[in-house]
């Protein structure tokens, strides 16, 4: 058999050593992906900040796999025929039995106008080369510093980012001593602060909104973003923001390889699944992580989407290559619990915030701030990069 997983991160390397792990030799396995390399983004906040260096983030794709006997394909996946069951790329077609699509989600900066950090107005950490940028403008920044605007607009849906960033710009400054001349604004579309798409985690508002008012961090929720310029942030209601430095989240849309996939994915390119993760028109095909479509719990004031995390996507994709190796033994499958388990890291404390399930109501919910926190975060960093450069995906 020919299993072709598409995209190069969380999902797609955890399920291709997955599927290697269960399989072993005698089926082919390959991964294509558009990037040589895999990122460890929930890193990207810090590198922005200057505390970590971008060589310490990334694996060569090609090094991580092929050691273990899985091909590597360098290159983009253009269209999926899941009739024919191939997978037409940059340099060619690939045939498959089972597919994996975990290709994220493409980054949407024309939601807003002036949200691309190429108009230079304002920077993103949601990609390296982006987060590489951002952490210049900082240094520039600290020696010329004025207003920071961080945020998420109408329609985001990773939220966490956002508030980490505004937490680390925070300490930074009042490690510098130089808070007192830089005014934060965090402007959401969030009907209350932390609600982060799924309705909040716990007492997660009031832990914000309390450390929000300590440390002096403006907030304004229920925000549409209408445009961005050089010196301003203008929302729709007529509030107009001026900023220095600023970090808008760019909303998520379904990549080019779905969208040009007819049948494949919904209207915004995200890919429907069952809970065993399956296509529910083609069972082949399986989708984790971020490419996956994912109802909001409720209807939001201004339109707010579901986050799904690196935890959530780690999880789907050992799902999904059990299913996988399930379908092929003719064995049953399985399905569980898709529970949200992340540490909001602020720079010199962290929480740690776990639900389940993710979306309300719950059977369990922990959320509690500690200052170990914050270097349990840098330490799974280094965990989970060896644990990937060894394809050690068994462990949790
Ligand atoms: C700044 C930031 C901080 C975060 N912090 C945390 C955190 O602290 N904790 C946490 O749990 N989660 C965090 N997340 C979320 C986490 O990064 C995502 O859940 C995770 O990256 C999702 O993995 P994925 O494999 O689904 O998609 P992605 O990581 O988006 O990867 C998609 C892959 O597919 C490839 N690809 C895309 N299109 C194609 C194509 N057409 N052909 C071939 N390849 C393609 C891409 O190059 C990439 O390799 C953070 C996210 C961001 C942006």
């Amino acid at each position: 058999m020919k299993i072709q997983v598409i995209g190069g991160s969380f999902g797609g390397l955890t399920a291709a050593f997955e599927l290697k792990r269960h399989l072993g030799k005698k089926h082919e396995i390959s991964l294509v992906c558009d990037q040589d390399h895999f990122v460890f983004i929930p890193s990207l906040p810090w590198l922005c900040m200057g505390w970590v260096k971008e060589k310490d983030l990334v694996l060569d794709l090609k090094k991580i796999l092929e050691s273990k006997g899985i091909k590597f394909i360098h290159s983009e996946a253009k269209n999926i025929d899941p009739e024919k069951r191939i997978v037409s790329t940059s340099d060619g077609e690939l045939a498959y039995d089972y597919l994996v699509i975990a290709t994220g989600a493409a980054l949407n900066f024309d939601a807003v106008p002036g949200l691309n950090p190429k108009d230079g107005f304002t920077y993103s950490i949601f990609m390296l080369e982006y987060a590489v940028e951002a952490n210049k403008a900082w240094e520039r920044f600290l020696k010329d510093p004025g207003p920071v605007v961080i945020g998420a607009p109408q329609g985001a849906s990773c939220f966490g980012p956002a508030y980490e960033l505004a937490f680390m710009i925070d300490t930074e400054l009042r490690r510098r001593k130089m808070r007192h001349s830089v005014p934060i604004t965090f402007v959401t579309s969030e009907p209350y602060l932390s609600h982060m798409g799924i309705g909040g985690v716990g007492k997660s508002r009031r832990a914000i909104e309390d450390s929000f008012q300590e440390r002096d961090i403006k907030s304004i929720t229920n925000a549409e973003i209408k445009e961005i310029t050089k010196e301003e942030i203008r929302l729709k209601d007529g509030i107009i923001l001026k900023h220095e430095f600023s970090m808008i989240v760019p909303p998520f849309r379904g990549v080019d390889a779905i969208i040009n996939s007819p049948g494949l994915g919904n209207p915004k390119g995200f890919v429907p699944a069952d809970e065993f993760y399956r296509h529910p028109k083609y069972p082949e095909i399986f989708t984790v992580g971020v490419a996956m479509a994912l109802a909001p719990p409720e209807s939001t004031p201004v339109p707010t989407g579901v986050p799904k995390t690196g935890f959530m996507t780690e999880h789907m994709a050992k799902i999904a290559a059990k299913n996988i190796v399930a379908s092929i033994k003719g064995e049953g499958l399985e399905t569980h619990s898709l529970d949200v388990f992340c540490v909001l890291d602020e720079g010199n404390k962290a929480t740690f915030m776990y639900a389940s399930p993710t979306l309300p109501p719950r059977n369990k919910v922990f959320l509690r701030e500690m200052k170990l926190a914050h270097y349990f975060k840098k330490l799974f960093e280094r965990y989970f990069l060896w644990k990937m450069r060894y394809g050690l995906t068994r462990f949790p």
